[in-house]
């Protein structure tokens, strides 16, 4: 017990390869025998867990001391022209947080929105006010799970690590989910320094204070860009992602929270990156 203590907790985007049989409460056991630390449930076609499996899936994760957080569905843009497809984007992210809520989540992330042809500072007056409203309604309802929206893969798709944090400063009970991976395919493989990493933490803690270091939600997996962002997720030993640099600096920034591996082989690489964090950590 107590082991993910004082650590930034790593897992896998959803069941371990490795489990059986496949379902959420054995992917928890999966995870706690491989000796990870977080799993993100992947609602990302629709949510299709019931009420009744999330309290069973959080008794177990709360049992095994596995943190849990989740992926809302993809089908979501918060600038979308038609109404009807505001009112579903909306749905979708609402339906994920309460199930999420009854797992004990502590998180939820989500693609926010598409640029089309937009101004972005539009575009983000438009994400903030239903982002807001999405909140309001949570808490309503005495949701307190996070609505974490995602730094996005591609240029094409609102998010960029300004305007996430600054949805975080805006509106209280919204937090960055930074995907590292996607920073780096988003600028077309320009960021990928240390020094890029670090000034993205110190822009965390700079706007949000060192406490938003201490709840990260974070994404991080090898990934190959194109000339229009995020082609495809890869494993660790075949990307050109300076994934290690990214871990030096979430330790020297003494960051907290889950860090959710999303690579083709999930339990693998999750545990490379945990065996990489765990040498940086005990070097600090
Ligand atoms: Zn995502």
């Amino acid at each position: 017990m107590g082991k993910h203590k004082d650590r930034l907790r790593i897992g896998t985007a959803g069941i371990p390869h490795s489990t059986k049989p496949r379902s959420s409460k054995h992917a928890i056991k999966r995870l706690h025998e491989l000796g990870l630390g977080c799993m993100e449930l992947e609602f990302v076609r629709s949510v299709q867990m019931g009420e009744n499996t999330a309290a069973e899936v959080g008794a177990v994760a709360q049992e095994l001391d596995i943190s849990l957080t989740v992926h809302a569905p993809y089908y979501v843009n918060l600038n979308s022209k038609e109404p009807e497809k505001i009112a579903a984007s909306k749905e979708r992210v609402l339906k994920a947080a309460r199930i999420g809520a009854i797992a004990g989540a502590r998180s939820v992330t989500f693609h926010a929105a598409y640029y089309h042809d937009d101004d972005p500072e539009e575009v983000y007056n438009n994400v903030r006010d239903h982002l807001w409203e999405i909140r309001r309604i949570l808490d309503q309802e005495g949701i307190n799970l996070r609505l974490s929206p995602e730094t996005t893969g591609s240029p094409s798709q609102f998010g960029t690590l300004e305007e996430i944090v600054r949805l975080s400063q805006d509106i209280p009970g919204v937090g960055p989910c930074i995907d590292f991976s996607h920073l780096y395919t988003r600028s077309i493989g320009e960021f990928n320094t240390y020094d890029d990493f670090a000034s993205a933490l110190q822009l965390v803690k700079d706007s949000l204070g060192e406490e938003a270091l201490k709840t990260m939600h974070i994404h991080l997996s090898g990934i190959e860009y194109g000339p229009k962002g995020e082609r495809k997720h890869l494993i660790l030993e075949e990307t050109e992602f300076n994934y290690q640099a990214v871990l030096q600096a979430l330790v020297d920034f003494n960051v907290r929270g889950n860090l959710i591996c999303e690579s083709p082989i999930l339990e693998d690489d999750a545990l490379i990156l945990q065996e990489i964090y765990s040498e940086l950590y005990e070097k600090r």
